[in-house]
């Protein structure tokens, strides 16, 4: 069998034909050309409306990357023409197996990019010995097509979170679609600033805007302020996640200082090695960890009480009635305004400022629960930590719209992976 034959039966051309196959002699690793040639009498497209067009000239041939195929690095070899077009002027071909000037082909790009869900990308650039631009630039391919064609209709509840990159200075806004039949992430956006999240609804346009029922956020000031402007009508949603994530970040504030009041006064440390145990659940830890937190249960200590008042509030959250969950709100931060905590009593504060936003939650059924964004946010916070060589902005962008974008690919790109 020939290796045309085989080309034919994967990827097959109506107005081209694969010609002659041959080895590279020169080429580092085994390379194989395989030569294209337009049908006889065939007319070219133009490249940019796309229609039949008298030829003008012939380019010199070029190289597309295609599969490697066995350990081969395998390229197509052709000489473009030229069209005459009336509406567009001289213009390179349409050729079906690459779009734009791009060097690889589209499939071999498919077929990286689809890689590149699975593992990272410089993995992918070493297991098909190829470099980490092209893997880059196959993703970015990908995500481009992926975005010019997803379907953004029927978009009912969306989750607003920020995540912080290139070791916390910088923030990215992500938004994502979180209703119970389609969750994903739909826009990123750079900074954490009410142009950022202005940015996001001109993007997703008026109509679709004013459709949305539910949005969940943290209590982030401008996220707030430009819901409030341009989702009125939507429920707003304070997700759990970002509560917990204010107590626990309260308990460890209190926890820190005290540690090192108690060092000053020459008190056995107590609290150095205790973090993890005042911030997991009581369910999650193990029966040394047990033990440790039962002995320091025995100081009366005021991480401790920052602590308990943190387990108290998790009561909160069993409620169903949105009128018996704002008296237990309001007991809880009475009670936490007089625990002279000071970082506590700022949460406090925060839940009472946001008393009508709080209970919305009951309002919405309780369907957001806090592990959609608290999900989203852990994948999101993977895909930039393990994505050595994102140094840009716009890199983190493709990543992440590859990675938690659920974007759509053309039939064929499916056939190699
Ligand atoms: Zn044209």
């Amino acid at each position: 069998m020939q290796l045309k034959t085989i080309l034919n039966r994967v990827q097959k051309f109506t107005s081209f034909v694969y010609g002659a196959v041959r080895w590279v002699d020169s080429a580092s690793v085994p390379t194989l050309e395989v030569q294209i040639h337009a049908r006889v009498n065939s007319r070219p497209l133009c490249g940019q409306c796309g229609r039949r067009r008298p030829g003008y000239d012939t380019l010199p041939e070029r190289r597309f990357e295609f599969i490697p195929m066995w350990g081969n690095k395998v390229f197509f070899v052709y000489a473009p023409r030229r069209v005459s077009c009336p509406c567009c002027g001289i213009r390179v071909e349409r050729m079906p197996w690459v779009a734009g000037k791009h060097r690889l082909t589209d499939t071999y790009a498919w077929f990286l990019a689809g890689w590149a869900k699975r593992l990272s990308w410089h993995e992918v650039a070493e297991a098909f010995r190829t470099s980490w631009d092209h893997v880059f630039d196959s993703v970015e391919r990908a995500v481009a097509w992926g975005r010019a064609h997803q379907d953004l209709s029927g978009v009912i509840a969306i989750g607003i979170d920020e995540i912080a990159w290139q070791r916390g200075h910088r923030y990215l806004t992500l938004v994502y679609q979180i209703d119970a039949d389609c969750k994903r992430l739909l826009w990123i956006g750079e900074k954490r600033t009410v142009k950022t999240l202005l940015r996001f609804f001109r993007w997703f346009g008026t109509a679709r805007n004013q459709a949305l029922q539910f949005i969940c956020s943290d209590m982030w000031k401008p996220y707030l302020k430009v819901i409030a402007r341009k989702a009125g009508t939507a429920v707003h949603i304070l997700d759990r996640y970002h509560i917990m994530t204010h107590l626990s970040k309260a308990i460890d504030e209190v926890r820190a200082h005290e540690a090192r009041e108690l060092k000053e006064k020459g008190y056995e440390p107590v609290l150095t090695k205790t973090r993890w145990l005042l911030l997991k659940r009581p369910e999650h830890l193990t029966d040394t960890q047990e033990t440790r937190l039962a002995d320091l249960l025995r100081y009366n200590l005021r991480s401790i009480r920052s602590y308990l008042l943190k387990e108290e509030f998790q009561l909160f959250w069993r409620y169903t009635s949105p009128y018996w969950a704002g008296q237990f709100l309001d007991r809880w931060c009475t009670r936490t305004m007089r625990s002279k905590l000071d970082p506590m009593k700022r949460v406090a504060k925060m839940l009472r400022r946001h008393r009508p936003l709080l209970l919305n939650w009951f309002r919405a059924k309780k369907q957001f629960s806090s592990g959609i964004v608290e999900g989203f946010n852990t994948k999101a916070k993977l895909t930039t930590r393990k994505a050595y060589g994102f140094r840009t902005y716009h890199a983190v962008e493709i990543a992440l719209y590859h990675a938690l974008g659920a974007l759509p690919a053309p039939k064929t790109a499916h056939k190699f992976f």
